[in-house]
């Protein structure tokens, strides 16, 4: 066979040869943006001359500061096309630790969005390489800001030529980094190269992976600063897919109204944001008749959120699972042919696992020892994976590489269980697990009954140290605002009493007004821990 890199050019020229007169639209700062393929791919090349013309190398690192639109498309391909590599920032780090990430990563330049600037003055003070900024907004007018040098993203590219000749690129060299909030210590960062995100690509589209089609209008509502917007960008331009952007600071109210402007068939997005959807969708306002699906993970979709989208909107949810070190995609739930006649609740408790390994990857489930335990449904041991598209190291970090890159495997920190079907359910993140007396407490599992409470919208459950049995559990609950008051913390141990073993009853129930998120939108629990510090000690 022919010696053939895996690069991201071949899938941005195939969006322009064969696809040039699909879509792509943005909902952005001033009403609808909408352009095709062939328009995208000539902005492309114009960006690729801008980068040139910036002093931007092979291998120099790009870093983007931006929401979820088409610019940050045309960084996606503009950059690691040309042979640099595409940073994406997760714009919800402390100034501290977005300082640290785009020192660490050695960004030349930041493309920033509008009305992001005031974060990126924030940092600029402690930036040790960004030789330039581009500001990007619908015109081609600077905004005023602190920022030096700077420049407008549209009349840099109004001025470039849109022919550019795009080098041949080594499969395995890095198109795209990426940043994982680390529990303790500073973000790591993780290094994808064509070769990965090309595989990746392959892989997730598959009828049993996320399924992607050309004839779908895919939103990946999922940031396109956190692991690729779980490949979507890339998947999408492969296939010629319509792609949707939310743009800047999208509401739940904003997305149900895209999806309905735009008649989005497949939209992905983490639990709480499908859960902030549920109820706008249940006001009747926006049509989502045009979905066929929500593909959701990041953290563990509740049982609950399945039942009440099939239930309220006839909306199944495709649950997956993956991770920054996984380009993501690992896991995706979708029952096998033979198992199309199982009954509803059977169906529920399906999709309630993370799903399966999709194809490419392997896995193994070792214990505390390292011996693999048995697909039997119950054991517990933690999740392993290897593959074309798993990291081998964080960037520059030999040190904290070892334990989670060991023996060739990426050790994900996430402890499951596996059933005889190969369906994978991830009982807990290995930290969060408590110990209570001798035995293992599913945080996430506990949260997801209570979350099956009518009066309950969230719910997240922490460790409190205890003297006797080493940990308990405490409940964070948010109630739903019509039964703030009136629900009691009884009423919630009770609805539990049948459902989970006694010794998971929590100790405590909180109610309080909101459970913090993460950077990303998952519940906070390293938050939580330090406001019941106190609660804990006693
Ligand atoms: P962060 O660490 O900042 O949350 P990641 O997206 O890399 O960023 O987090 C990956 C982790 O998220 C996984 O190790 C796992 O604990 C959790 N996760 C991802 N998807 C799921 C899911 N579907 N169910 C439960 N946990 C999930």
């Amino acid at each position: 066979m022919m010696k053939f890199d895996l690069t991201l050019r071949v899938l941005l020229e195939r969006a322009n040869q064969l696809f040039p007169k699909k879509e792509i639209i943005t909902r952005d700062y001033s009403g609808t943006f909408r352009y095709t393929y062939a328009d995208f791919y000539k902005r492309v090349n114009r960006l690729a001359n801008t980068l040139k013309e910036l002093g931007v190398k092979p291998g120099d690192r790009v870093g983007t500061l931006a929401w979820n639109h088409h610019r940050h498309l045309e960084l996606y391909f503009g950059v690691p096309c040309s042979g640099a590599v595409l940073h994406t920032l997760n714009l919800r780090l402390s100034p501290d630790q977005l300082a640290y990430v785009i020192n660490h990563g050695e960004d030349k330049v930041i493309f920033v969005d509008k009305d992001l600037v005031p974060l990126a003055e924030a940092v600029k003070e402690k930036l040790t390489t960004v030789k330039h900024f581009v500001v990007m907004s619908d015109t081609e007018e600077l905004p005023a800001s602190h920022l030096s040098p700077a420049a407008s993203y549209e009349a840099l590219l109004s001025k470039a030529s849109d022919q550019y000749d795009f080098p041949d690129i080594d499969e395995w060299s890095t198109a795209a980094m990426c940043y994982t909030t680390a529990t303790t210590g500073n973000p790591k960062g993780v290094e994808y190269t064509h070769r990965g995100l090309v595989l990746h690509s392959y892989t997730a589209a598959l009828p049993d992976a996320l399924n992607i089609s050309e004839s779908d209008r895919i939103m990946p509502f999922v940031p396109m600063f956190h692991a690729n917007a779980w490949g979507l960008p890339f998947v999408c331009t492969f296939l010629g897919t319509t792609q949707v952007f939310p743009g800047p600071r999208p509401t739940p109210e904003d997305i149900c109204a895209v999806i309905d402007e735009h008649k989005v068939t497949l939209a992905a997005g983490v639990p709480t944001i499908w859960m902030g959807t549920l109820n706008v969708w249940e006001t009747g306002r926006y049509d989502h008749t045009s979905l066929r699906a929500l593909i959701c993970g990041g953290s563990a979709v509740p049982r609950a959120l399945h039942k009440a989208y099939l239930d309220k909107l006839g909306l199944p949810i495709i649950h997956a699972y993956g991770m920054t070190e996984t380009t993501p995609v690992v896991l995706v739930c979708n029952p096998k042919s033979y198992m199309q006649d199982m009954n509803e609740d059977d169906k529920l408790d399906l999709a309630s696992k993370q799903g399966i390994l999709v194809p490419g990857l392997e896995m193994k489930v070792v214990n505390e020892d390292g011996n693999e335990v048995p697909w039997d449904g119950r054991s517990m041991g933690e999740l392993l994976v290897r593959g074309p598209w798993i990291a081998k190291e964080y960037y520059k970090e030999p040190e904290r590489s070892k334990p989670a890159f060991a023996d060739g495997w990426l050790h994900t920190g996430d402890i499951v269980n596996v059933d005889p079907e190969g369906y994978c359910f991830i009982v807990d993140r290995a930290k969060d697990l408590i110990k209570s007396g001798g035995e293992w407490i599913s945080s996430i599992d506990l949260e997801n009954t209570i979350m099956a409470h009518p009066a309950v919208l969230e719910a997240a459950v922490i460790a409190m140290p205890h003297d006797k049995w080493v940990e308990r559990p405490l409940a964070c609950v948010v109630l739903k605002e019509d039964h703030r008051g009136s629900t009691t913390a009884d009423e919630i141990i009770h609805f539990l009493t049948d459902q989970v073993p006694k010794i998971w009853l929590p100790d405590r129930v909180e109610f309080i007004e909101e459970i913090p998120k993460t950077s990303v939108g998952k519940f906070d629990k390293k938050e939580l821990r330090q406001i019941y510090a106190d609660v804990a000690a006693v």
